[in-house]
């Protein structure tokens, strides 16, 4: 049915390539390209060689990454590279006349900020060349939006409430490790707090807000009020939110190693001379900590991510959780990477498969929850990822 150029070769890329390669009657021709092309090799390997073509590549060199894709002329371009390659990427997409899908939005290398005023700048670009980008097509943001759009569609008149629950109840059996890019992960769980109530952000210092949150399968886990780039999105898409935020679950011993990072100047993104040149600290931390790639092996437990939403239907307050629980070892069973490079990998694939189907196709730059949520959930079910759903529960928040 389709080409598809797939850029980032990680845990997330790892996951893409595995979905896509066993559905060749949409995924007819893969290529997947990366900074290391050996990367690339070793999942093409894992799949079949005759599946994915590979090449290296460094996607912030727009002319060379302009050459790929007109070489290879996919129908959309998926980048599971880093935050920071998005607008090179989207940059080449426009120039080659090509579609784009990502699972983060940008972030500045200098700059620990992430917000989508950069790619919604290209919405007429898009609109104009007749192209589409989908942003933030991984589970949060990605599944988690769609979670929301499905439930306004189907099961209330207006939301009100959104709190977005995301549980690691996974042990990995290292003393401290990030799940994905470190320097991504780190940058985004030191950050302070801010959620959306009455028509404006709050903002709190990092975790100053937290509460134990009951997990289905799983049980209590202590949760934090952390920033997370899908409110900005939904907080538009869904203008009758009161109030929306996101939760995340941290284990003591992951925030004292946190802790002391940050105390000792290892998150810091200002380059510091060592040895007659610069370093980054928070780039020497990720050389120096397990690769996320290599967690799987012996990772227990599951993930349990969800939505837990209160609005109004028929005049009557209701109360809805919906939320996928993913087993680290299922997912490494089936791939070689953990729960949480395939909880966005999947749904990568899956919003690529809605594109070539002409199901997700429309001119401009979109948020996932502004496309038809139906055909996307069936596909969850399909494809690795189910999702149970909760009606007039205590939602405990
Ligand atoms: P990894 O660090 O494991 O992989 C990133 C890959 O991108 C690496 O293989 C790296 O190549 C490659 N890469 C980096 N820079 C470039 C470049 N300039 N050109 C080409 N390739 C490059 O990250 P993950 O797989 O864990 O995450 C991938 C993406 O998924 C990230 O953007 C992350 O933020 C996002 N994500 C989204 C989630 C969601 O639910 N929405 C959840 C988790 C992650 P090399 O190894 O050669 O350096």
């Amino acid at each position: 049915m389709g080409k598809v150029l797939v850029i980032g070769a990680g845990g997330v890329g790892t996951v893409v390539i595995h979905k896509m390669a066993s559905l060749p009657e949409i995924f007819s021709e893969i290529l997947l390209a990366s900074r290391t092309k050996s990367k690339c090799d070793a999942i093409a390997e894992r799949v079949g060689k005759d599946r994915v073509k590979t090449a290296a590549i460094d996607a912030d060199d727009v002319p060379e990454l302009l050459k790929l894709i007109n070489s290879f002329e996919p129908d959309i371009v998926v980048n599971v590279a880093l935050p920071y390659q998005d607008l090179h990427i989207m940059d080449a997409c426009l120039e080659a006349g090509v579609s784009y899908l990502d699972t983060a939005n940008y972030e500045p290398l200098d700059e620990a900020k992430f917000e989508y005023s950069w790619q919604w700048a290209y919405t007429a670009r898009y609109r104009k060349a007749g192209l589409t980008a989908i942003l933030g097509c991984g589970f949060d943001p990605g599944v988690t939006s769609i979670f929301t759009a499905y439930a306004a569609k189907h099961h209330f008149d207006e939301i009100h409430y959104l709190d977005i629950v995301d549980c690691n109840a996974g042990d990995h059996g290292k003393p401290f490790a990030t799940n994905f890019n470190p320097e991504i992960n780190i940058r985004e769980v030191t950050q302070k707090g801010k959620y959306w109530e009455h028509g404006k952000w709050i903002y709190t210092k990092p975790h100053e807000i937290h509460k134990p949150l009951n997990y289905p399968g799983i049980g209590p886990k202590e949760s934090y009020v952390i920033y997370h780039e899908e409110l900005e999105s939904l907080v538009k898409n869904f203008p009758t939110l009161k109030r929306a935020r996101f939760w995340m679950t941290f284990g003591q011993e992951y925030l004292t190693h946190l802790r002391v990072i940050q105390n000792i100047g290892m998150a810091g993104i200002e380059p510091v001379m060592f040895d007659g040149r610069e370093i980054v600290p928070i780039r020497f931390l990720k050389a120096v900590l397990p690769d996320p790639g290599d967690l799987g092996e012996n990772y227990k437990g599951w993930t349990s991510i969800g939505c837990r939403i209160r609005g109004i239907k028929d005049g009557k307050e209701k109360t809805y959780y919906i939320y996928n629980n993913c087993s680290h070892e299922a997912a490494y069973k089936e791939t070689g990477a953990q729960a949480v490079s395939y909880t966005t990998g999947v749904p990568a694939a899956i919003g690529t498969m809605m594109y070539l189907k002409g199901i997700w196709k429309k001119p401009g730059v979109f948020n996932v929850e502004e496309f038809d949520p139906d055909p996307f959930m069936e596909q969850l079910n399909l494809l690795g990822l189910p999702w149970v759903e909760l009606h007039d529960v205590d939602l405990e928040l």
